[in-house]
């Protein structure tokens, strides 16, 4: 592993291009000796003599060419009072790429090093200022696209989640080192804690996880918001749809490749979630629209989709094509649009209606933008039904790597409580309990590898 916290890091920690203003962010053991150099003020005062979180006005200066990068004000926080718990200087300049790079320059020319992706966060982590599930919970933040991702990134930031898992740790290791004590003292036949006990306990500690792991449906789709699908013959309306959508909700978060050819897919924001839209618009074969290979690619399309969006005319009578192509379509979630009612209704609604019995229908006109806040209802319904209740709303696990280690822990703990249940040998239920252990101390990164940590900063930006 390597040493870090002998190294002075620096990264620009602002986005580059043109703005107001950009910082550059220093870290480690030199870091004043090395602002002492190229800061300069009026009052000559350097920065290692600076009060610690203070912030003073000076120029970016090289001293051997005395040739000034920038007019800044210079911000220091010794540690461990500073987010890596080293001594921090935060320059702050103009937001401009030749001022930026060379400010950067200069202090590696006196003796920084560049930051690696995530550095500085590992360092909060690695000199205990953050445990692992706050540092991940960094990283949300900064990607956050929705008010209810941040809120959720900000309550794991907080250690609300780490909290949990202390607990429910605690619990078990009450029972496993109790465990531990029967077999050291096996031959004295002690029960240090009475059987009931330990299986009370132990039912608390799995009904704890098992509700923290039941979040998590709720937590992936905060964060990676659904796939939504709008799928029905050409000319029906789906673009117009999606153009509509896109009107509604302003918030547009990004436009992004399709995973297929013909499909077209951006992303909108309804009701506090991401919603990966996806028109079929492309599979156009008018003449031949339940030919095999469009079916198969609607298949594949609406497969994994979360909610899918069937249309129909209301201008057209309803015919055998479209129930047919709406029986291929393997969603739980389906919602019946039937579009274009500005214009004359031709298609049979009470046919619809029973033939689709049981199916949420919406009426709406596209290209007239009517009803589509119903709609957006309807997916908003479809998004947060069927989430388990959940007793503390603001404790959700949207980290995958947090709900499969939960989940592990949940088997270990399962099948020692079971175990311990039928009276097996205790070694065995003890070394299931230490399992279960271990996989919430590595949530929490108690336990870690290097790869671990590099697989979980490499994610960040430089400078964070
Ligand atoms: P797609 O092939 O399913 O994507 O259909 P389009 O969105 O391209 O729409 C086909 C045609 O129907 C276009 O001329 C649209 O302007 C029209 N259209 C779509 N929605 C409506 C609607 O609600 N009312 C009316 N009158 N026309 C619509």
């Amino acid at each position: 592993m390597k040493i870090f916290n002998e190294d002075t890091i620096v990264a620009i920690a602002t986005p580059c291009g043109e703005g107001g203003i950009g910082i550059v962010r220093l870290s480690g053991k030199k870091s004043m000796a090395i602002a002492d150099k190229i800061f300069f003020s009026k009052t000559k005062t350097k920065p290692s003599l600076f009060k610690s979180h203070t912030m003073h006005h000076g120029y970016i200066r090289n001293p051997q060419t005395k040739k000034i990068s920038d007019e800044v004000m210079l911000a220091v926080m010794r540690a461990p009072l500073s987010y890596t718990k080293e001594d921090t200087i935060e320059i702050n300049c103009h937001s401009g790429e030749a001022a930026l790079k060379n400010i950067v320059n200069l202090l590696l020319k006196y003796g920084a090093r560049l930051a690696e992706p995530g550095e500085f966060t590992k360092r909060a982590f690695l000199n205990g200022r953050l445990d692992l599930t706050q540092a991940e919970a960094v990283l949300d933040i900064i990607k956050a696209k929705t008010e209810r991702e941040l809120e959720a990134s900000l309550v794991q930031l907080r250690g609300k989640l780490s909290i949990e898992i202390k607990n429910i740790k605690r619990e078990i290791f009450d029972v496993y080192s109790h465990i531990e004590a029967m077999l050291d003292f096996s031959d004295q036949n002690i029960a240090v804690m009475a059987k009931k006990e330990i299986q009370t306990k132990c039912a608390k500690a799995l009904n704890s996880l098992k509700k923290l792991s039941s979040t998590f449906q709720e937590g992936k789709v905060i964060k990676n918001g659904m796939k939504c699908v709008i799928y029905g013959k050409p000319n029906v309306g789906k673009s117009t749809l999606m153009n509509a959508f896109l009107k509604e909700e302003r918030a547009i978060v990004t436009e992004f490749a399709g995973t297929t050819r013909d499909i077209i897919s951006e992303q909108v924001i309804i009701g506090g979630i991401v919603i990966n839209l996806f028109d079929t618009a492309g599979i156009k074969k008018p003449d031949n629209i339940i030919e095999e290979k469009s079916i198969n690619k609607t298949n594949e399309i609406c497969e994994n989709a979360d909610i899918v969006l069937f249309m129909l005319d209301n201008n057209k009578k309803i015919i055998k094509k479209d129930l047919i192509l709406f029986s291929k379509i393997k969603c739980r979630n389906i919602i019946l649009i039937i579009n274009k009612i500005d214009l004359p209704q031709k298609i049979d609604l009470r046919l619809i209606k029973q033939v689709f019995k049981n199916q949420a229908i919406v009426l709406v006109s596209a290209k007239k933008e009517k009803n589509i806040n119903n709609l957006i209802e309807k997916i908003k319904n479809i998004a947060f039904k069927n989430f388990p209740k959940n007793s503390d709303k603001n404790l959700i696990v949207t980290n995958m790597r947090h709900k499969i280690l939960i989940d592990e822990s949940i088997n270990y703990l399962d099948n020692g409580f079971n175990n311990f249940k039928k009276d097996s040998a205790l070694d065995l239920v003890a070394a299931d309990f230490k399992k279960s252990l271990d996989c919430l101390s590595e949530i929490l990164g108690e336990a870690f590898t290097d790869e671990l940590l590099d697989n979980i900063f490499s994610n960040f930006c430089i400078g964070k």
